[in-house]
């Protein structure tokens, strides 16, 4: 079986190039491939290389993810989470392959303090979470067999994330203020990797289960307990920080570019039950990733 991902180098798809090895014959594609085109920005290319690979699965780890640099690049977003989105798409159908894609909390307004179910109203609140949704429709218009994973707060040993900044932050200051008013759960790219390759072992076996999912961490936390909690795990191990103070602020304490939202707790029980996996607490993830970069 040929599994074609695209996005190899990111968070998400360094951590699937380990996952989906044991699953088939693997062929890993980023932007500078050049035996096939691996370029997001590239339409036409990105449908021909399926044409030309027939893969039975694809695995889509591409994305534009500068949350408030989208909202001066709008053109550029919407081509690489949307637009190339239907062609891929639409390239898959034709040859009958299964696409598994990725998508974000931040198509939701972040109301309420209830946990987001697959089956509610969307609506983003910034450029990077409208071409999300839009290539989340383009997917869903266009094919029989996806499947779509909503993922939240994703952090990896290797690429830049929240978790490296704050040690980062926290080495060369004695006063940190992170935000205590958006809720949400930190997701490992290892955890959403192992959990893809189970689920696509009970796709190829269930096409039924063909949808869009839920797939983050269990547990809700704030960035402020996510920041505080690193950054005393890392101190207990021994690591030479000089942050003596953290405070708890207000997400209007730091305006950017892009509004988020403050509620993105997403309800995973849909993904939990038809796959039949466990989702480990975030904790547990966050923990091992300051393990690791500091073993
Ligand atoms: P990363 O930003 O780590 O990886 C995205 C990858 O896409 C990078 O390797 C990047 O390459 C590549 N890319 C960007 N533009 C192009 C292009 N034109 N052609 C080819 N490749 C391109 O993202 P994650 O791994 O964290 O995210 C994986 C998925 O999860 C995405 O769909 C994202 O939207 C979703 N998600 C992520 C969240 C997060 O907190 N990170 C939260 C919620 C959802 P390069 O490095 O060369 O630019």
């Amino acid at each position: 079986m040929n599994i074609l991902l695209f996005g190899k180098n990111g968070q998400v798809g360094w951590e699937l190039q380990r996952a989906l090895a044991p699953l088939g014959n693997l062929i890993a594609l980023d932007r500078h491939s050049t035996d096939y085109c691996g370029d997001f920005e590239n339409p036409t290319g990105i449908a021909e290389t399926v044409r030309k690979l027939q893969p039975t699965v694809i695995v889509n780890a591409t994305a534009y993810t500068a949350v408030d640099k989208a909202e001066s690049e709008q053109e550029k977003a919407q081509l690489i989470n949307a637009t190339t989105l239907g062609a891929l798409a639409g390239a898959a159908e034709t040859c009958g392959a299964w696409l598994v894609h990725y998508s974000t909390d931040y198509v939701f307004d972040g109301s309420g303090d209830t946990p987001w179910k697959e089956s509610d109203t969307t609506a983003p609140l910034n450029v990077y979470g409208q071409t999300k949704l839009e290539g989340e429709q383009a997917i869903a218009r266009n094919m029989q067999r996806y499947l779509i994973f909503r993922t939240s707060w994703v952090y990896a040993a290797r690429g830049n994330n929240f978790a490296k900044t704050m040690i980062r932050l926290a080495k060369d200051r004695d006063t940190l203020s992170v935000i205590n008013d958006q809720f949400g759960a930190p997701t490992g790219a290892d955890l959403i990797a192992d959990s893809t390759a189970h689920a696509i072992r009970v796709a190829l076996d269930k096409p039924e289960v063909s949808g869009l999912y839920h797939l983050i961490a269990a547990g809700t936390t704030t960035w402020y307990d996510y920041a505080s909690k690193v950054i005393h795990y890392a101190q207990s191990k021994g690591i030479a920080l000089n942050v003596k103070t953290i405070n708890p602020v207000s997400t209007s304490a730091f305006p950017t570019p892009a509004k988020r939202p403050g509620n993105s707790r997403l309800d995973t029980r849909k993904f939990r039950e038809t796959f039949a996996l466990t989702l480990p607490d975030w904790e547990t993830g966050v923990t091992r990733l300051i393990d690791e970069l500091y073993a």
